[in-house]
């Protein structure tokens, strides 16, 4: 029978860190942190299989699971010297969820179960603290209510109508009529009175008495858990965050420490380095007297770690490394031996229970895209890390933080800050207020940018935090689950701006004076924490952060596979460079016809498109082609040295034809013709259906003198840079191919060409290679005849998607998004390549090619270039090179080192050379 309870503590553990699976992340972490010898209270984790069994079995549980967890149970009281249920000296434990991928807040837990009316005189004899003792026991009544009687019960009540709502209305009234402001300034006697006010509450809003039996609070805890990893939020959260249902949660019980227990006692947060900028300094929050959920939910402000990294504006809040010197430094030696061993940041939770330090929690910490950049760079130079499990570390997304808009800094000069926050999530953003996270949902959906201010979030806004461009709480840390959530999905985010009045009823917030409303615009500055009121300028992300040029080079060093870039200008050639592409991979020459000064050359295209016949059309090119030779030779002037694919003219002649009768009459004038003329030959030139018409190497076929020029263009610039020292190297290609009888015909008009060349320019060879697009399934079919002429292929993969599955590329808007919704399609397969069947054409075309030219030289141009997982896909069928639009080549140059780390990694470990067996003595 499989095993279903794993224990820990005592120096000792039955699971271990590769276990999270089964345990979960904390219960698999909870294990190995107690076999390191870091002081962990003692406790034991019921399995994810366990959660599956509860769910297909009407949440029940295996046979004799009850048995295991009560020996389970006694061991945890043997090394705590306590007893479960005792009354003399009671075991108090928690109930905490833990799947195997951290959900921060989504499922459920509750504390200080073993708590009843006969075993908090035990606990209240044995610490001689009835404050504390009868607090405990609140927060018991409380949780358990929530989220056992209620939650886990079924009960849906009504907005604002909830247990835990109602039980704090009751400890508001309590201290107005005991006059105090804090929890903290209630007496035992007002928390006993209140605990009996908590019982009666709950039997009249629940219709049952709050159990006062320890085993019944056990096992209603640890149903409740299980049952929460199918609760509303949690299944939101799985959608958003793409995590299977059949994963299941581990549920941990483990033994109560607290740290409410008065001064000597503290609880608190820490990060091993700073989450939010990657800093190389013990960061962390913590509060003295207080339980965990204190600091996480934002109710009180939590003081600094210590002095290095106390943010600005605490300076009257106490660190721990002052308040607690000795607890500090063995906290601190705890985290340099936990990123030693996990070799990560670590995200922990600690306790220190009267003048002893617990953790509670180890788990990678979540970062944002700069700090992972940075840690990455950081953690592999200290050699922590090789270079493989650096270029892991760092999430396409999160590399695409990097290069995302910043609030423009000289607008920010002379602009006034409404409110200052922290900095939870850092970048710019701009959008109009909302105060729910429905609306905030809506009015994205109405494609409106929206900023989500609330006091603090929780986990029930997730939906409306994932749709909102940034998050503005007026309460909570930089733990608190605003600053997580946002900063595990790289979202704009400042939280705690504490002079900030949120009045959601109202839906508006004052401060200062100033009333910003629902629908208002704000502009707020994540990497400061600073809001503006209105919409300031942004810029975009800059890669010019050392960090990100290192990380970048340790991609380059692991890859294998190049990166170039789309680029149809000298000056997108130019960015392409700057992002670190090595080449273009596809200069669609039309593109010179459209944009800034593109007015002349395609008055010159038209004039050629609508000529009568052959010679008009030659003194239309004629006309062109300086045009077009000084495009091309900028462009290869720019990429001196690196490879330039030049793809001839491509798409169907109708697109460049005008519609406005100004431009026709102005047309007509200077062809010698009518304008009735004009549209009788554009009308000719109409298709049924363009997109599987006249366009590509077929207009080349039919129009040679069209190709002609292009090449003529494309060979003189490049003998003119030659001949000046420099080193161009255009790589003709000729698009929307289906046969090699194709590709061999405007072969042949290149060697043409190449001869004339060569021969203006007393040149033996003017460089240049010739080859094909392959976007039509019939080339990946014959691609072994193609490469016989060809000299490289580029894969066209938005064509070759829209000839596979026979979607119009433009058209697939209208029933796409119901495929996917439907889930007959993973996604839009014309973002992220369709691997088992355009894939298929790929892999297919990429051996028939080299079947028959071994060296053929193999990339894409189409979108999937920059998309990360077509990238790898791309790595993994043996292209050389892939290319994307300048923007996207950083996250290309990352997808193809961590296709390379994830090969390795499936590999396995790289096996030692094996020793020669020598016998001593012998040589
Ligand atoms: C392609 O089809 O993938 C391609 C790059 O060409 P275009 O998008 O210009 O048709
Ligand atoms: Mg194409």
């Amino acid at each position: 029978m499989a095993r279903h309870v794993y224990s820990f503590g005592g120096g000792k553990a039955e699971g271990n860190a590769t276990m999270k699976n089964l345990l979960g992340g904390k219960g698999a972490n909870l294990a190995e942190m107690a076999s390191l010898g870091v002081p962990v209270p003692a406790g034991f984790t019921i399995t994810t299989e366990v959660c599956t069994y509860f769910m297909l079995h009407k949440e029940t549980y295996p046979d004799g699971l009850r048995e295991t967890v009560h020996k389970a149970l006694a061991r945890v009281e043997k090394i705590m010297g306590t007893k479960f249920g005792d009354v003399a000296n009671p075991l108090l434990v928690s109930c905490r969820s833990g799947a195997r991928q951290s959900m921060p807040g989504m499922m459920e837990t509750v504390l200080n179960i073993g708590l009843t009316s006969k075993t908090i005189e035990g606990l209240i004899a044995k610490t001689q603290n009835p404050r504390f003792a009868w607090d405990a026991y609140r927060r018991l009544i409380t949780m358990y209510s929530d989220v056992v009687m209620e939650k886990a019960g079924g009960i849906e009540p009504k907005e604002g109508h909830g247990i835990r709502h109602q039980l704090e209305v009751e400890l508001d009234k309590m201290k107005k009529a005991r006059g105090v402001e804090q929890d903290t300034e209630l007496t035992a006697e007002d928390l006993e009175e209140l605990c009996g006010t908590y019982k009666a509450k709950v039997k009249k809003v629940l219709g049952k008495a709050f159990p006062d039996e320890a085993y019944e609070q056990l096992w209603g805890g640890i149903g409740a858990v299980f049952s929460s990893w199918n609760g509303k939020r949690a299944c939101e959260y799985r959608r958003i965050e793409g995590i299977p249902a059949e994963w299941g949660t581990a549920t941990n019980v483990q033994a109560m420490v607290f740290g409410n227990m008065g001064a000597s006692s503290a609880t608190g947060v820490a990060f091993t380095r700073n989450p939010a900028t990657g800093d190389n300094h013990f960061y962390g929050e913590w509060l003295p007297n207080a339980q965990g959920e204190d600091v996480v939910a934002g109710i009180r402000t939590p003081n600094p770690l210590n002095e290095v990294t106390r943010p600005e504006g605490t300076e009257h809040l106490p660190s721990l490394e002052t308040a607690m010197a000795k607890l500090y430094k063995q906290l601190a030696g705890i985290r340099n031996k936990l990123e030693k061993h996990y070799k990560d940041m670590q995200d922990l939770e600690f306790t220190i229970q009267e003048g002893k330090l617990w953790l509670l929690q180890t788990r990678t910490g979540k970062r944002n895209g700069p700090a992972a950049v940075r840690m990455a760079v950081e953690m592999h130079k200290s050699k922590l890390i090789d270079a493989a499990t650096a270029v892991m570390r760092v999430t396409p997304n999160q590399l695409d933080e990097l290069l995302h808009p910043i609030v423009d800094p000289k607008a920010e000069k002379t602009a006034t800050v409404i409110a200052k926050g922290l900095p939870a999530g850092p970048g710019g953003a701009v959008g109009q207020v909302v105060f729910t996270a429905d609306d905030a949902v809506a009015w994205a959906e109405k494609g409106k940018k929206v900023v989500l201010v609330r006091g603090e979030t929780n986990p029930e806004d997730v939906h409306g935090m994932n749709a909102a461009e940034a998050i503005l709480t007026s309460r909570g840390g930089m733990t608190s689950h605003a600053a997580l959530v946002a900063r595990a999905w790289g979202k704009c985010c400042i939280v705690g701006a504490g002079a900030m009045d949120v009045d959601v009823a109202k839906k508006r917030f004052t401060v200062d004076g100033k009333t910003v409303k629902e629908g208002d615009v704000l502009t707020l500055n994540g990497t400061k924490g600073l809001v503006y009121e209105g919409e300031l300028p942004m810029i975009e992300g800059s890669e010019e952060n050392p960090n990100f040029t290192a990380f970048m080079k340790v991609c380059d060093k692991v890859r294998r596979l190049g990166v170039r870039a789309n680029a149809d200008t000298p000056r997108d050639a130019e960015r392409a460079l700057e992002f670190g592409a090595k080449g273009i991979g596809l200069f669609r020459t039309e593109h010179m016809f459209y944009g800034e000064g593109s007015e002349e050359p395609l008055f010159l295209l038209r004039k050629m498109i609508l000529s009568g016949g052959v010679d008009e059309r030659k003194a239309a090119l004629d006309e062109l082609f300086p045009f077009v030779k000084s495009d091309m030779k900028a462009t290869l002037a720019a990429m001196n040295g690196l490879p330039v694919t030049i793809r001839l003219l491509d798409p169907p002649l109708h697109e460049f034809v005008p519609n406005s009768m100004d431009e026709r009459k102005k047309l007509a004038k200077s062809l010698g013709i009518k304008v009735a003329d004009i549209k009788a030959r554009a009308d000719a030139l109409h298709e049924t259906n363009p997109m599987m018409g006249h366009r590509g190497v077929r207009l080349g076929v039919t129009y040679p003198e069209v190709s002609e020029m292009q090449i003529r263009a494309i060979l003189e610039a490049a003998a003119e840079l030659k001949k000046k020292g420099k080193k161009p190297h255009p790589e003709i290609m000729i698009p929307v191919l289906g046969e090699v009888k194709e590709l061999a015909d405007q072969a042949e008009l290149v060697k043409r060409v190449h001869k004339d060349v060569a021969k203006k320019y007393g040149m033996r060879k003017v460089p240049h290679m010739v080859g094909t697009m392959i976007e039509i399934p019939r080339a990946a079919l014959l691609a072994n005849e193609i490469a016989e002429v060809a000299e490289f292929f580029s894969f066209g993969t938005n064509d070759l998607t829209q000839m596979t599955f026979g979607f119009s590329r433009d058209d697939v808007g209208g029933f796409v998004p119901d495929y996917i919704e439907k889930g007959i399609l993973p996604a839009d397969p014309f973002s992220i390549l369709d691997q088992k069947g355009v894939g298929e054409l790929v892999d297919m075309g990429i051996q028939r090619g080299r079947s028959t030219r071994p060296k053929l030289k193999v990339g894409i141009c189409g979108e999937h270039g920059g998309e990360p997982a077509s990238v790898k896909f791309c790595h993994k069928v043996g292209m050389n090179y892939v290319s994307c639009s300048p923007f996207r080549v950083p996250i290309a140059r990352l997808a193809a080192a961590q296709a390379v780390a994830e090969e390795a990694a499936a590999a396995g470990p790289a096996k030692k050379p094996r020793k020669k067996a020598t016998k001593k003595g012998k040589k």
